[in-house]
């Protein structure tokens, strides 16, 4: 890296660079992309942040990424950690290239409810992207084989606020008892990298050709693990970030040979900015404002079999309090369940398949956690204030501005007039962030002690 961080040409390992001169014809145009600065982009979450109207981003020159819904380039990088809204939920930091996963997603969903499985999703880009764009009353569920990272995982799908989410934390051969569930698999296969560079120096001090081999036959262990959890018919979208072919559209081709699938293409307007191989399309920094990646899309074509049904067990019933019951939209249709005393929804329409991932995969979250009871006390749940349909008007709010906002998010202590004994959501220009209970002139903070900002704010 260059004094300023940046990357230069003497940081590549030599035989990266020779693969890429053959690979490509203006190798030259790539080198220089690759000492360049990388574009930061964010996905706005349209349940809570339909436009880029927060104070945070105003002033702040943004451009659309034009391949992907409420998608913005930003001309610098802010501080992000100190802007309230992106720990709301507000709004996700995310690579440009890899949202290209929206122009697919247009392509192949259908417009009836899906049930979705993201693989290897933490922290979570797709797994948010997905939540947004799937159709109404679709599953998905969000996978990380990696114990910390599916709990970074699970805290940015609850910031993100949507109830149509599970986070499961189990390897890929775990999903072996579910053949023939989901109409649409995405792999974002763990990788060499390689289109990481100028982002993540240890992508490239970690980079060796032995480590290329490793990932390609890594990633069709992944493959072979979970193609048959696929309904026939369905979608699986395989998706890395490097630039070897051994990783990218060999594996497809792998993958073809092996099984009976079709490799779809997805049409779109970026004509020659993406470099299109046999099964997919590689992005390129020299070509695109964005890192490397690549995506391609197959469609299973074997025959129908019978999806496994989770064996009719007694409902238990739990019934909401009242309490809780007004706090959430009337027309929409729950199920509630009870886990060690706390209270929360998942979709009805998705109850059974919900109760076999509960027996066969470690199951770390589902839907939307509301509240802890004891007696007849409640603990209100951080989940609950980041809910995009919580009905703000039946609980008391305290909006903050940025600077008390900053305070309650590092647990510090703020003012309140709120009646004593009073749950208070703590809301910044008007979308929650978690609560605190009054104690007359202060709040106690309830803010997760593990989601707290601990930089420094002056
Ligand atoms: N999809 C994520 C997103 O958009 O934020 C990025 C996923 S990253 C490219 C690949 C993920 O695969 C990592 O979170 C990594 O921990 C996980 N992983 C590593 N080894 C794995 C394995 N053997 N099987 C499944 N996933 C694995």
């Amino acid at each position: 890296m260059s004094l300023h961080g940046q990357l230069t040409l003497n940081n590549l390992p030599a035989a990266f660079v020779n693969r890429m001169r053959k690979q490509l014809s203006d190798v030259s145009d790539f080198l220089e992309a690759l000492q360049s600065v990388s574009p930061v982009s964010v996905r706005l979450n349209p349940a809570k942040l339909p436009f880029p109207e927060t104070p945070f981003f105003s002033g702040r020159p943004m451009s659309e990424v034009d391949w992907c819904r409420h998608a913005y380039y930003l001309e610098q990088r802010p501080v992000f950690t100190l802007d309230p809204c992106l720990h709301a939920g507000g709004y996700y930091v995310q690579e440009a290239s890899s949202m290209f996963l929206d122009v697919i997603l247009q392509q192949v969903l259908p417009q009836h409810p899906v049930r979705v499985l993201d693989l290897c999703a933490a922290p979570g880009g797709k797994s948010t992207l997905l939540s947004s764009a799937l159709p109404a009353g679709s599953l998905l569920v969000a996978n990380e084989v990696i114990r910390t990272r599916a709990s970074v995982l699970k805290e940015n799908l609850i910031k993100w606020g949507a109830d149509n989410v599970v986070v499961t934390q189990n390897d890929p051969a775990h999903f072996s008892c579910l053949r023939n569930c989901f109409d649409l698999v995405l792999v974002d296969a763990p990788c060499s990298g390689e289109g990481m560079f100028r982002k993540d120096e240890k992508s490239v001090s970690e980079w060796s050709e032995r480590n290329l081999q490793l990932c390609s036959e890594r990633q069709q262990r992944i493959l072979k693990d979970v193609w048959h959890t696929l309904k026939p018919g369905g979608y699986l979208i395989y998706s890395t970030c490097t630039y070897n072919p051994g990783e990218n559209e060999e594996i497809l081709q792998w993958l073809l040979e092996r099984y009976e699938a079709r490799s779809v293409d997805v049409s779109h307007f970026l004509g020659d900015s993406l470099f299109h191989t046999p099964h997919g399309y590689q992005f390129y920094p020299h070509k695109i404002k964005g890192e490397g990646f690549f995506i391609g899309v197959v469609q299973k074509l074997e025959e129908e079999e019978d999806a496994p049904r989770a064996k009719k067990e007694k409902k238990v019933s739990v019934r909401l309090p009242e309490e809780l019951r007004n706090l959430l939209p009337h027309e929409k249709e729950f199920s509630v369940y009870n886990a060690e005393n706390v209270l929360g929804v998942i979709p009805a329409p998705h109850a059974e398949f919900i109760s076999l991932l509960d027996k066969h995969l470690n199951v770390l979250y589902k839907g939307c956690e509301l509240a802890e009871i004891n007696g007849r006390k409640f603990k209100m749940q951080p989940a609950l204030a980041l809910y995009r349909y919580l009905d703000k008007t039946q609980v008391v709010c305290k909006d903050c501005d940025t600077e008390s906002a900053l305070r309650y998010l590092k647990k510090e202590d703020i003012s309140t007039e709120a009646p004593a004994g009073s749950w208070v959501l703590i809301t910044h220009n008007s979308i929650g962030l978690g609560w605190g209970k009054s104690l007359g002139s202060r709040l106690n903070n309830y803010y997760p002690k593990e989601w707290r900002i601990r930089m420094s704010t002056e």
